[in-house]
């Protein structure tokens, strides 16, 4: 691209942008750096953010023999990445021969699941490279940042999705799985992007992104033990800092099922994950992409994470007593339909279950067992947790659903109890007849990040509101849009996700 085009697509993209967005009240106006600009740092490729995503960008830069630099707003690396289980999706890896039933799975497969969970909403390119490419980073996890791959589940199933493209490929490894297990990888990979050279500075909020004349990213302005400094990338930016997860203004303008659940839900993202990057790209004139969804599941319950373990007889309904969704679906496909009831009905969602579901069946998912005894249930009614009912009408009055409906939607239930056939939704698991006591557990979302982020194309180069790129900027992991559709499909992606991305995105910029 000339320069008098990339100049001219700038304004364009950066005027039509800041028409929308700057309207919104959301962004400030672009920098452009000045002929004789001071800069306080130099480098060749500045990560803004230091999570799983710019740990892995940083170490495939600097493996490429330049100089990076990693700048990170919080005291500490690994953002939200840390939190994680850092589990990870890929099919066709010799693990997944090594530890499964599934010996002929393939990156396609595993592309036409996303695609499908998608719903038409994402980038296909941007689905079918990171299928491709996740079977490569199990192996560089594993040989060259030292992790050890012990096991692998699958997600549990989508109404739509056919039996015959799903397939076990959420790898763990040792120490991984549970929540916090992603400080390994992220650690494993910060200390192979160290030995590679790569350096970061804490405590040091990148506030702005610097252009030049062509429009060019140069460089960025962040804030320092209280002072502005200017750091000059010769050869780019790569915005790593999550979706607008913590941000409340910027998920009511973007990201709907976020905005309702920061204030009524519990979001685990980090604090400092609120939206920077996709910010600071859209006032440049960077388009967004795959806005709407979030990793929603049951932190109750943890039903749907897990393949392995049914959930136990149990449904749930809306604020008019009736069940709407299939509940032993994938967690964030269920959830997003509990919040879509929560909108459309004003009200809570509930999951109702009986004595019988405690007693004779107490298959939760792993890790998860809130109400393995008669008592422990009692005990949560005492403290105002969970409602009960002797008779599911009493049940009923408890949380202010109609009772005729709640009476005629178990009976429902317990006639395909009774048949082990769910004619409802499919339910595929703890279908069983229900009887009291019973209890209702009002569902609240455990919101574990937005999906959304910056327009990128396959190299992870950073696209404005016209189409063109924007030099020298990318944007990866969580930060960029598109590669996941309109809710989370399945624990697993968003970690490769951060190590595809962020990897790509080193490498390309390296190579400017
Ligand atoms: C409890 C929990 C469990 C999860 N488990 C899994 C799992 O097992 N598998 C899976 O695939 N997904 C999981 N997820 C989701 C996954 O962890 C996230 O989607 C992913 O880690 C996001 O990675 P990221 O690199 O994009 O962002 P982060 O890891 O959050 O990194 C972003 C970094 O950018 C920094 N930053 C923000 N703004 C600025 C700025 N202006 N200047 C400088 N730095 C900035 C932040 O401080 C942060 O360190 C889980 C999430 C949670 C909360």
């Amino acid at each position: 691209m000339s320069k008098d085009i990339s100049r001219r697509s700038f304004l364009k993209g950066a005027a039509a942008s800041m028409a929308s967005v700057a309207a919104m009240g959301l962004v400030g106006a672009p920098v452009l750096a000045s002929a004789e600009e001071n800069w306080d740092l130099e480098t060749d490729v500045l990560v803004v953010g230091g999570g799983g995503t710019g740990v892995s960008a940083a170490a495939e830069a600097a493996a490429a023999g330049v100089k990076v630099l990693v700048l990170e707003k919080s005291g500490i690396v690994g953002g939200t990445s840390n939190l994680s289980g850092g589990v990870m999706q890929a099919a066709g890896t010799k693990y997944q021969k090594e530890f499964t039933k599934y010996q002929d799975d393939t990156p396609e497969n595993h592309a036409a699941v996303w695609i499908k969970e998608g719903e038409g909403l994402v980038d296909e390119e941007l689905v079918k490279d990171l299928a491709n490419g996740a079977p490569a980073h199990i192996d560089w996890l594993a040989d060259t940042c030292g992790l050890k791959w012990t096991s692998i589940y699958g997600h549990c199933h989508i109404p739509y999705v056919e039996d015959e493209i799903m397939a076990d490929r959420i790898h763990v490894y040792e120490g991984g799985g549970a929540s916090g297990g992603g400080v390994i990888y992220v650690q494993a990979v910060w200390k192979y992007a160290q030995e590679q050279g790569a350096e970061m500075q804490m405590n040091t909020e990148v506030k702005k992104l610097v252009q030049d004349e062509s429009g060019t990213v140069v460089g960025v302005i962040a804030e320092q033990d209280g002072k502005e400094i200017r750091v000059k990338a010769n050869k780019g930016v790569i915005l790593c800092t999550a979706s607008v997860d913590q941000n409340r203004e910027m998920a009511k303008r973007l990201s709907p099922q976020q905005y309702y659940d920061l204030d009524n839900g519990i979001c685990l993202s980090v604090a400092t994950d609120t939206g920077d990057g996709i910010r600071m790209g859209m006032e440049i004139g960077a388009d967004v992409a795959g806005f709407g969804g979030c990793i929603d599941f049951c932190g109750k319950t943890g039903f749907g994470t897990d393949n392995r373990t049914p959930n136990f007889p149990s449904f749930i309904v809306n604020q008019n007593g009736f069940r709407f969704v299939c509940e032993d679906t994938t967690y964030a496909y269920h959830y997003r339909a509990i919040y879509q009831q929560c909108v459309a009905l004003n009200g809570h969602t509930y999951m109702i279950f009986g004595k019988s579901s405690i007693t004779e069946s107490q298959a939760v998912a792993s890790g998860y067992a809130p109400w393995s005894s008669e008592e422990a249930a009692d005990a949560e009614v005492e403290a105002g947790t969970l409602f009960k009912g002797e008779t599911i009408e009493e049940l009923a009055e408890a949380i202010g659903v109609p009772a005729a409906n709640l009476k005629a939607q178990l009976d429902l239930w317990n006639s395909y109890g009774e048949s082990g056939e769910d004619l409802q939704f499919g339910r595929l698991t703890g279908v069983e007849p229900i009887t009291g006591p019973f209890y209702a557990y009002q569902n609240i979302a455990y919101n574990l990040g937005a999906l959304g982020g910056l327009k990128i194309n396959v190299d992870t180069e950073v696209i404005d509101v016209n189409g063109n790129v924007i030099p020298h900027l990318y944007a990866a992991g969580l930060n960029a849009g598109g590669w996941i559709g309109p809710y989370y499909p399945g624990s697993g992606t968003a970690i490769i996700g951060t190590v595809h991305w962020g990897r790509k995105a080193g490498a390309k910029a390296a190579a400017n």
